[in-house]
């Protein structure tokens, strides 16, 4: 496996200022969209009611993510707790929403560093993967830079909401190998509403270029797995509250044919959706067939669809035909 390049940032010295630049950012915070201004270098809370060490509320090895990211030993996974977004859907809420329970998750950046590579000397994961860094990008950079003397040399995923704010984004250019962002709305209206994002797609789509201008198209190995570049998921909403059509059509204008997508089918109606009126239930096959036939519309033929019978469970069940860039929409 060639050698990440956060190693050749971090042996110039480069990395250091990258992770200056980003801890400044946090004295005011402006590390997400939302500039919250306040000084979190005091453990000032703002909108993600998160300080200056990060909360993390699990660091292990996880076999649910597409399997060029799982492969046969899993991602190395950080799930950071607490969010930017509230989503009402949030199949994940105990740790992003439950505040009393992700404020008693902090760490120090010294044993997130040992845990993740021991996760790697130990558990032969493929890669490190960031789940929900947008409040605490600056907090990631840290880590690996504490991770780097320790041995530290796997790919470095950012598995983000894609709620970024371009200028934290910018200072990540050679330090993030994968970029795993959500596209969750076309219509910055389902964003507020059902996420309290104003301007979802906006920060989204300037996001989700910035990251492709970094790394480009999705790279493998030879053994399958992902080495470097972009990879965006799809949740399908019941009554097409994603705008799935709009958001895989932009895609492939924007980024072209070669842009991979995953197309997960995983929505059951959790936390408050249960009690949201058009969220309040799972989709419907031909919500889902529709989504598929607009992937295959606008020509997107590398990524994974996810099968619609994958069970209630957070973690999504993806499969393959055979080469895990063939799209398979078995029925
Ligand atoms: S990271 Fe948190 S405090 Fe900073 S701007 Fe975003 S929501 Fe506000």
């Amino acid at each position: 496996m060639p050698e990440p390049s956060y190693i050749k940032l971090y042996e110039s010295g480069e990395l250091k200022l990258r992770l200056d630049a980003l801890e400044a950012k946090l004295a005011s915070c402006t590390v997400c969209p939302r500039t919250c201004r306040v000084n979190r270098l005091k453990d000032e809370h703002g909108f993600c009611l998160s300080g200056y060490k990060p909360y993390i509320t699990s660091i292990c090895d996880h076999h649910g993510e597409e399997p060029v990211l799982s492969g046969t030993h899993g991602s190395g996974t950080v799930f950071f707790g607490s969010c930017n977004l509230r989503c009402v859907y949030c199949q994940n809420w105990q740790i992003s929403q439950k505040r009393n329970f992700y404020q008693s998750t902090e760490m120090d950046f010294n044993e997130a560093a040992r845990q993740i590579v021991k996760l790697q000397d130990e558990k032969g994961v493929h890669n490190i993967n960031f789940v929900s860094p947008a409040h605490f990008v600056p907090q990631m950079v840290r880590i690996i830079y504490e991770a780097i003397p320790l041995g530290l040399h796997l790919p470095i995923v950012y598995n983000t909401n894609a709620y970024d704010a371009l200028a934290s984004l910018k200072l990540l250019d050679d330090i993030v190998d994968i970029y795993l962002p959500d596209f969750k709305y076309f219509d910055d209206r389902n964003g507020v509403k059902y996420s309290r994002a104003p301007g979802y797609s906006i920060y989204a789509k300037a996001a989700i270029r910035e990251m492709f201008r970094q790394v480009g198209a999705l790279q493998l190995n030879e053994d399958g797995l992902a080495v470097r570049g972009l990879l965006i998921r799809h949740l399908i909403l019941p009554n097409d509250l994603s705008d799935s059509a709009d958001v895989l059509q932009w895609i492939s204008q924007t980024l072209g044919k070669e842009a991979t997508v995953s197309l997960m089918a995983q929505y059951f109606p959790t936390h408050k959706a249960k009690d949201t009126p058009l969220l309040n239930r799972e989709i419907h096959y031909s919500e889902y067939l529709k989504a598929v036939e607009a992937l295959n519309e606008n020509g997107l033929q590398k990524g994974f669809v996810q099968d619609m019978t994958a069970p209630e469970t957070y973690q999504p069940d993806f499969y393959s035909s055979g080469h895990p860039f063939e799209k398979d929409t078995k029925e």
